[in-house]
């Protein structure tokens, strides 16, 4: 069995190609390693997808996509890993954790996971006081003090989350001025809850059974000082899931898959879409509108 198409990903990009390539009558499959939905189905609400004006929870927006692709036929595999891209006489040779499977053209929709800080502590307190999504470990943490380290959207994003659970949020952030889009500032900075601590970095999380607290680093004065905590929330960016990829697929210094405007690689017939991709913006609507092009782009190669 040879598909037309082979999905890897099964985020907005991947589920969004996966609704195209299925409309197109395609033989198409999309691979993902855990379930369907990605970054945002770890994500508390979204509010700037058109056409949801009162937002929805991401989770929600999740399962309705895959939905709608499984409505149209796409075949999802889920709990199905991908380990290597070989290139084969017909198009392409895919190593999965269940099997080996054959494609003449492939879409890489893996996305991107949280970048760590790579303190002491981090790793050792992981699941124990640290977390990189407040979705999902934010309850653990009711009427208690938490800590939130980065300064763009995701970071403000969650400290707002989470300061509706928690008795007090501190956004630790590296400069004087966050990244976060100004409507998510404003926000933050009229929250009573939600305090700032400027120029700094977290260097040790220090803890027993749990988190207990934190050193913390002025890049100015160059002071330290310990600051007790229940949790520490790290939102410091995004690195691209494509550590998998034969060497020789072209990325940029930070990993993220260069293509060329028809979102092709350097692989003919091998195309990203989304979080992975070396792209200007990082947003749900963008992984989706990529995923419908390298879908429609998809069907061209293959039907001429
Ligand atoms: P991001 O935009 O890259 O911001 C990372 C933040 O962490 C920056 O403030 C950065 O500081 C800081 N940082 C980076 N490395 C650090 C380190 N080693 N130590 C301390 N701080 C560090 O990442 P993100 O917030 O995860 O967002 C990723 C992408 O998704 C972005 O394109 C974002 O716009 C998008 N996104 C959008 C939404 C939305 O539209 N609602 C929500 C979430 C994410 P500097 O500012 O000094 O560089």
């Amino acid at each position: 069995m040879i598909y037309d198409f082979a999905i890897v990903g099964g985020g907005p990009a991947g589920l969004t190609a996966g609704i195209y390539a299925s409309r197109a009558r395609l033989k198409v499959v999309l691979l993902e390693k855990g379930v369907p939905g990605g970054q945002i189905a770890t994500t508390e609400r979204i509010e700037n997808f058109p056409g949801f004006p009162d937002g929805i929870s991401g989770l929600d927006f999740a399962s309705l996509l895959e939905k709608q692709a499984r409505n149209f036929g796409l075949e999802i595999r889920n709990l199905t890993e991908v380990k290597a891209l070989k290139r084969v006489k017909f198009g392409y040779e895919i190593e999965t954790s269940d099997g080996v499977i054959h494609s003449k053209i492939v879409l890489i929709a893996t996305g991107a996971s949280p970048t760590k800080l790579g303190i002491k502590g981090e790793k050792e307190f992981t699941g124990r006081g640290v977390s990189y999504c407040a979705t999902c470990d934010g309850a653990f943490f009711k009427e208690k003090k938490v800590m939130v380290v980065g300064g763009g959207d995701s970071a403000i994003e969650e400290a707002l989350y989470l300061s509706r659970i928690a008795a007090e949020v501190t956004v630790v952030h590296r400069r004087d001025q966050l990244r976060a889009t100004k409507i998510l500032q404003e926000r933050a900075f009229e929250n009573p809850k939600i305090n700032f601590i400027w120029n700094s970095h977290l260097i040790e999380i220090k803890g027993e059974e749990k988190v207990k607290s934190v050193v913390i680093k002025n890049k100015i004065s160059g002071k330290e000082r310990e600051m007790e905590i229940d949790g520490v929330f790290i939102y410091i960016g995004l690195q691209p899931n494509s550590e998998w990829l034969p060497e020789d697929i072209r990325r940029d210094e930070r990993g993220f898959i260069v293509t060329d405007e028809n979102l092709m690689t350097n692989w003919r017939g091998v195309f990203a879409a989304g979080d992975v991709r070396a792209n200007q913006l990082k947003q749900v609507i963008t992984a989706a509108a990529e995923g419908a092009l390298a879908a429609s782009l998809a069907e061209k190669f293959v039907v001429g």
